[in-house]
């Protein structure tokens, strides 16, 4: 039962494309690392990645459209053979694009990766980069042994070639809850996370983004593991909040996966919710003046999105009052 969609209609909301500002690419589910809150179950030993035959196909697409902004999620995105040439296509296209690469930080630190730092930085890529915490413990307690402090040593890296600092190379760090929770609020959070990581170890960043685990993928499986899945989907459905409903992501962005096929968000995509059933429907077989105003899929994981401020790839979407904060 969609609980999402009947929530949506009880309030008299739709859910509906506005133009697309982003295209959000997962180029793949390999990655370095295996959290546990992963909703791609990305690990080394994933295999779907994006062939360079996709890579053109995509683009040769973009360069149709005024979309402005390319996301570049995975897995570890930077791990694929061609994202290189990707990011250097893109940056080839006029008029302009910004790229975005969602980076875990440690494949900066990896053997054969060195040069990758200097190649974002000089390629002028927003970096926003996973840091669920400025604690090692909790960082370590959902990445992984050692991630906190692999962390630690990329973000230098990334401050020394001009991240965080110049203004064209932003860098915007990304905190998720380490369990079954709501982030806190993402101003103060932020503010915490710059006194801390400055005072010890010399970082700056640009903004922190708070992002709402989804029941899905790792995480999901993590809470049914431990029975509280039920629990944290009454935490979600109770903060449903409808002033993020204008706000989601999935309102101005297409996200589309590792073989071209087209998907409503990043979520959705783990969870297979094709724009067409019946089979994957291309981004090379959309026409780009045809993209506006079409329903967006959504099922219970949705209530992830508009818990509380809300979340989004650009983290909380509204401000919420102390006293609403009170009842989460
Ligand atoms: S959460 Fe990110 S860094 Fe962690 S396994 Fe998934 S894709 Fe990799
Ligand atoms: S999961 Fe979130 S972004 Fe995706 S369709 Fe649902 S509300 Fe939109």
């Amino acid at each position: 039962m969609n609980r999402f969609a009947d929530r949506l209609a009880a309030e008299g909301l739709e859910l509906r494309h506005s133009r697309p500002e982003i295209l959000q690419v997962n180029v793949g589910k390999l990655c370095n690392l295996t959290c546990r809150h992963c909703h791609v179950n990305a690990g080394p030993r994933r295999k779907e990645i994006m062939t360079r035959a996709t890579i053109d196909r995509v683009i040769d697409w973009l360069a149709k459209t005024d979309i402005a902004i390319v996301d570049l999620t995975g897995g570890a995105p930077e791990m694929i053979p061609d994202f290189r040439y990707f990011g250097e296509r893109v940056r080839a296209l006029e008029p302009r694009r910004h790229i975005i690469d969602r980076c875990n930080l440690t494949i900066l630190l990896e053997p054969g990766y060195e040069e990758l730092a200097a190649f974002l930085a000089r390629n002028r890529v927003e970096i926003i980069a996973s840091m669920p915490c400025y604690s090692a413990e909790n960082v370590d307690a959902q990445r992984g042994d050692g991630v906190f402090d692999a962390s630690i040593a990329a973000l230098k890296l990334l401050n020394s070639l001009g991240h965080g600092l110049d203004v064209d190379l932003p860098l915007h760090l990304v905190y998720n809850p380490v369990g079954p929770f709501l982030p806190p609020p993402q101003a103060e959070l932020e503010a915490d996370f710059k006194r801390e990581l400055a005072a010890h170890f010399g970082i700056v960043f640009n903004k922190l983004y708070t992002i709402t685990n989804l029941p899905i993928g790792r995480f999901a499986a993590d809470l049914r593991h431990s029975g509280r899945l039920d629990e944290y989907m009454d935490l979600l459905i109770n903060a449903f909040n409808p002033a993020t409903i204008e706000g989601l992501m999935c309102r101005n962005t297409m996200s589309v996966g590792w073989r071209g096929e087209v998907y409503d968000c990043d979520f959705n995509q783990q969870l297979g919710m094709q724009w067409e059933n019946s089979r994957p429907l291309f981004l090379w077989e959309i026409d780009p003046e045809k993209t506006e105003d079409r329903p967006i899929m959504t099922g219970n994981h949705c209530f992830g999105c508009t818990a509380g401020a809300g979340s989004s790839c650009g983290g909380a979407i509204v401000q919420v009052d102390r006293h609403l904060r009170g009842r989460w």
